[in-house]
């Protein structure tokens, strides 16, 4: 059977414009994916329950023309949607704080209400019919660190808690759709943050779920792949494109090469997955660089780093060079809040345009400009930080900034790697006397 050759959309933080979606997806298409995992959060048209649906969600006549797009690509679909924990879009509206574990928070789900089988099957169903042909449901089931929190949840243990509640997701879903069940495998090996996690859940799942083992830090040892083996699961390599804490490409594409490399060794593994998280990542033009790197690694395991990258720039790249597109990463990366942070990113990010011809292209001029901009502006709060008085009147005036010029960035690189036609011309203008 040939393997998954999976990237991961993730429309948690915005929608983009179908047009480009739909140039994104032909350009993976083209460096060798054949799946894709969607993540739709509250961007799925839910019909029955439209209190979740974001006001920038998918239409249905869109994303049934996107999904055909797609289909006609020969790219599976795999759509994911949380069934415990990462709720926070639907336990925040006050019709859902009963399904809650917490009552304090949004995070996770209570598995013994007794309507949050049937909540979550509702949305299941609807997310089910628009991927008819997909193979596979992810449910997700991550980081569900408030397992037992609750009077009743309280008189098992968080084990089995987890795992009977994962195992009846993955007996409807098998049921009713005849699919097969993915979840995120963290919460049955240990963690590299302070939570608790539980390897007992590794006994009590069913072995016909499908373990997405994620590790998005190391390059070379994965460790839980022997684990995984051994206790009998099928596994899907997850490595990670792009982190907020980290300015550059090189450490995310040695995670992402290392992970395929030593999934090699490994006869369980059926796929290979590049995740990128809506909410911790940069535009997504920027990132298309990283999952065309690894697709490439998927198809073509024997060529050097150097040849994977020039590729992947080829295939997938609207600007295929390199400094350009990391200098648009830096710029683009959500801030920690941090001038010292920003400031660092604006000058690395300046310093990689001073190596490229700028002169040529008035779009690129720009935007060397306006980082020169951001850099002084940075430079002005980290300053300011630095001897900063107490008072709310400072903070005001630093956090006012601060918010222009994470506006101006994200509107300017918008409007440029978007090829965003409407705002473009008016814009830049503005900029080019
Ligand atoms: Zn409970």
């Amino acid at each position: 059977m040939e393997k998954l050759r999976m990237v991961h959309l993730d429309f948690i933080a915005g929608m983009p414009r179908m047009e480009y979606l739909g140039s994104v997806v032909e350009r993976l298409h083209k460096c060798g994916a054949n799946s894709l995992l969607i993540e739709y959060e509250d961007k799925f048209p839910f019909q029955k329950h439209t209190q979740i649906v974001h006001e920038d969600a998918f239409s249905r006549e869109e994303l049934a023309s996107f999904l055909h797009h797609v289909d006609s690509l020969g790219i599976k679909t795999v759509p994911l949607f949380q069934c415990l924990g990462h709720a926070s879009y639907v336990l925040k509206h006050d019709a859902y704080k009963e399904l809650r574990e917490e009552r304090a928070s949004d995070w996770q789900y209570c598995p013994l209400h007794g309507d949050t089988f049937g909540f979550l099957n509702d949305c299941l169903e609807e997310i089910v019919e628009f991927h008819p042909n997909s193979e596979y449901v992810h449910i997700g089931c991550d980081e569900t660190w408030n397992l037992c929190k609750c009077q009743d949840c309280q008189k098992y243990s968080p084990a089995v808690s987890y795992a009977e509640w994962v195992n009846r997701i993955h007996r409807e879903i098998k049921k009713r759709w005849n699919k097969k069940t993915i979840i995120w495998g963290d919460m049955m090996v240990p963690c590299t943050c302070d939570h608790p996690t539980y390897p007992q859940i590794a006994d009590i799942l069913d072995k016909d779920i499908i373990i997405a083992y994620w590790d998005y830090w190391n390059s070379r040892l994965f460790p839980f792949l022997d684990f995984y083996k051994e206790k009998g699961f099928r596994v899907i390599c997850s490595s990670l494109a792009a982190h907020p804490f980290r300015h550059s490409f090189q450490s995310q594409i040695q995670n992402i090469t290392g992970f395929i490399e030593a999934s090699l060794k490994y006869d369980n593994v059926i796929g290979n997955l590049v995740t990128c998280w809506g909410d911790i990542a940069p535009l997504w033009e920027t990132v298309m660089f990283e999952f065309g790197v690894g697709l490439q690694k998927m198809v073509h395991n024997e060529k050097p780093l150097s040849e994977l990258e020039r590729d992947a720039l080829n295939a997938i790249c609207r600007y295929p060079r390199k400094e350009l597109i990391e200098a648009f990463y830096m710029l683009s990366l959500p801030g920690k809040g941090d001038a010292p942070w920003k400031l660092y990113l604006a000058r690395k990010a300046g310093s990689l345009f001073d190596n490229l011809n700028v002169t040529g292209d008035p779009a690129i001029r720009i935007i060397h400009f306006f980082t020169r901009i951001m850099e002084y502006k940075a430079e002005i709060i980290n300053n300011e930080c630095q001897h900063a008085l107490p008072g709310e009147a400072n903070d005001k005036r630093l956090n006012k900034i601060k918010d222009e010029i994470m506006s101006q960035g994200n509107e300017l690189l918008g409007c440029f790697l978007r090829g965003n036609t409407l705002g473009s011309d008016e814009y830049f203008g503005k900029y080019l006397q």
